[in-house]
């Protein structure tokens, strides 16, 4: 019996897709960057089945792709070109198992779309924090493997600080069951924080244990207008002393990229009648209180304007004024995708020397790829800057294709240099991974392969992503 005949005695016949049109979104990534080609698409019902699916591909050797809704923007999910891949789409595993408002957690099926789990816990009157734009595609298990951020990382950290347990099935089809809601648990190796992060590459992930919050029934949103990042800093600092935790967002952004906004997304706008050096997006949130929650943000941004460090603040009136206002932030990348060829680095580096890191930034750009225009906004609170770089208007688009790999390894090499990351929150992928051994120590990377090692021996998982050919410890396949 063949393996496609095997898998599909496992999970159906209609489950397992070998047609090249029935393919296609699962091997052509969400930007269309990337193009695989798979041996088959399997999509499982139920964790047994992904157990019995990935012994079956132990026994025959075959290369394993774990996928969820394929959002990743660094190619994380997509197979490559050899056609030999199993891809293991978890999108039918869609149960949410349990909602414990006692001891605030739901668990869920790792193929659970994001924006059900955030409609589910909102049902029982709590909230699930993760926000991303892609929550109405991208599902749970894609976002532990990727450690998702997204808007909400300065109040309530990224996907490893929201998950408490989580159930995975191994490259070899054993399944180990971590899927503990336990909040305190000191008793050895923290093995659930392994695979959250690692891309698909030690295991499948079936299910999760993750936290509920009291639901923020009180908001306070406000567009400011500020002179310099530095400022913006100050700022930060300013809105986190006097409203503390209910510091929601804290989003950056400069002029170009307000600029951009403006001319591609019709229905933007700005509140203000003169465009700002650069602008910032407060959200502060709490259980209840909008009038007195209005009221500090108000006073903490007048005292911002006194002190220099705001020119202007709008907050919003209601509901619709402040998803406007987060428009003009959303709005950002759709607007750079229709202002032509942008290089892209997601980085991120100590909130307190982001000022500086700009500035050097800027000077490695312009040596680079002389005219090129930084469109720099970003999670300013989380020190996560979408630090992209848009084509200079008198370069042709295959100039500034040359010169773009320099220009990422100047910016990078600067993110080194600067203690951070080169993958805030996007992941390595395929993207970034022939950039692990200049931003990863020696030690890092053997590390690391050898933990690849211990769980896939045959390294069979998600080959050519996160852990770069090459490494010291890599079996041959
Ligand atoms: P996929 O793309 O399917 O997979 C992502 C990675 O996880 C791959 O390596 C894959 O092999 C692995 N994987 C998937 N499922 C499993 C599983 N069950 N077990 C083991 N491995 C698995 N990210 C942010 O952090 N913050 C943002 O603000 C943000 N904004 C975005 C906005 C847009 C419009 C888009 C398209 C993406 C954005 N992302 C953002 C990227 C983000 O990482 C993904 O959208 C999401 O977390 C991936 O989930 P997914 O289900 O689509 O995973």
């Amino acid at each position: 019996m063949s393996l496609v005949e095997e898998l599909a005695g496992i999970v159906g016949t209609g489950h397992v897709l070998t047609a090249a049109d029935e393919q296609q979104p699962y091997v052509t990534d969400w930007l269309g960057k990337y193009r695989g080609s798979a041996l088959a698409v399997v999509r499982p019902g139920s964790t047994q089945e992904v157990c019995a699916v990935l012994a079956a591909c132990d026994r025959a050797g075959a290369v394993v792709v774990p996928q969820g809704g394929h959002t990743s923007l660094s190619g994380g999910g997509t197979p490559d070109g050899s056609g030999k891949a199993v891809v293991l789409s978890l999108t039918r595993m869609n149960r949410i198992r349990e909602i414990d408002p006692v001891g605030n957690t739901i668990t869920v099926d790792a193929g659970c779309v994001l924006a059900r789990v955030q409609e589910a816990a909102r049902q029982a009157g709590r909230l699930f924090p993760l926000s991303l734009g892609a929550e109405g595609s991208c599902t749970i298990g894609g976002n532990l493997a990727a450690n998702a951020g997204g808007v909400a990382v300065l109040r309530y950290g990224t996907m490893r600080e929201l998950t408490l347990g989580l159930e995975v099935v191994l490259p070899d089809g054993r399944l180990w069951d971590g899927l503990k809601a336990l909040r305190k648990d000191n008793s050895g190796y923290a093995l659930r924080d392994l695979f959250i992060g690692s891309e698909g590459t030690l295991g499948v992930i079936t299910g999760a244990v993750l936290k509920l919050f009291p639901e923020p029934r009180a908001k306070a949103t406000a567009f400011v207008a500020v002179p310099t990042l530095e400022a913006a800093l100050g700022l930060l600092s300013m809105v986190r002393e006097r409203c503390g935790d209910r510091l929601t967002a804290f989003e950056f952004m400069t002029d170009v990229c307000l600029d951009l906004v403006m001319r591609h997304i019709a229905d933007a706008r700005g509140p203000f009648s003169t465009m700002p050096a650069a602008a910032v997006l407060v959200e502060l949130s709490d259980t209840d209180g909008e009038a007195a929650l209005g009221e500090r943000l108000e006073g903490t941004l007048v005292d911002a304007v006194g002190a220099g460090l705001a020119q202007d603040a709008v907050v919003a009136q209601d509901g619709t004024q402040a998803r406007a206002f987060w428009r003009l932030r959303e709005g950002i990348s759709e607007a750079l995708v229709r202002a032509g060829k942008a290089a892209k680095h997601d980085i991120s580096v100590p909130v307190a020397q982001m000022a500086a890191f700009v500035r050097e930034a800027e000077a490695a750009v312009e040596e680079s790829a002389p005219g090129a225009r930084p469109v720099v906004f970003g999670h300013l609170g989380d020190g996560n800057l979408h630090y992209n770089v848009l084509r200079p208007e008198a370069a042709s688009e295959e100039a500034f294709a040359a010169a773009v790999p320099t220009l990422t390894r100047r910016v990078h090499e600067l993110v080194v240099r600067y203690r951070g990351s080169i993958s805030a929150e996007h992941g390595i992928g395929q993207l970034r991974v022939g950039e692990m051994p200049g931003c990863k120590t020696p030690l890092e990377l053997e590390l690391m392969g050898a933990l690849k090692t211990l769980f896939d021996p045959q390294w069979r998982f998600n080959p050519g992503k996160l852990l770069p050919p090459g490494l010291a410890v890599r079996p041959p396949l």
